[in-house]
């Protein structure tokens, strides 16, 4: 049984496959983003998020844009 589970940020789905298709992982601070095809060196990099597609992935990015481009 594996003890690695990822979960969506946005909606709360768990994956306890090791290379769930579609899902996305994103590593970013406050000056980039980068948005990686799911493996697991992606998905386990400290700080890693996960998002079970790209509609999900979107919505963090956009939240991102506005948290650190927004304020004017
Ligand atoms: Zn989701």
């Amino acid at each position: 049984m594996k003890d690695t589970i990822y979960r969506c940020e946005i909606c709360g789905t768990e994956s306890d496959e090791e290379n769930p298709a579609r899902w996305i992982a994103i590593h970013c601070n406050d000056a980039h983003l980068t948005v990686f095809k799911w493996t697991t060196e992606a998905a386990e990099a400290p700080g890693a998020r996960h998002y079970c597609g790209e509609a999900h992935a979107q919505v963090y990015i956009s939240r991102w844009f506005e948290s650190y481009c927004g304020g004017r």
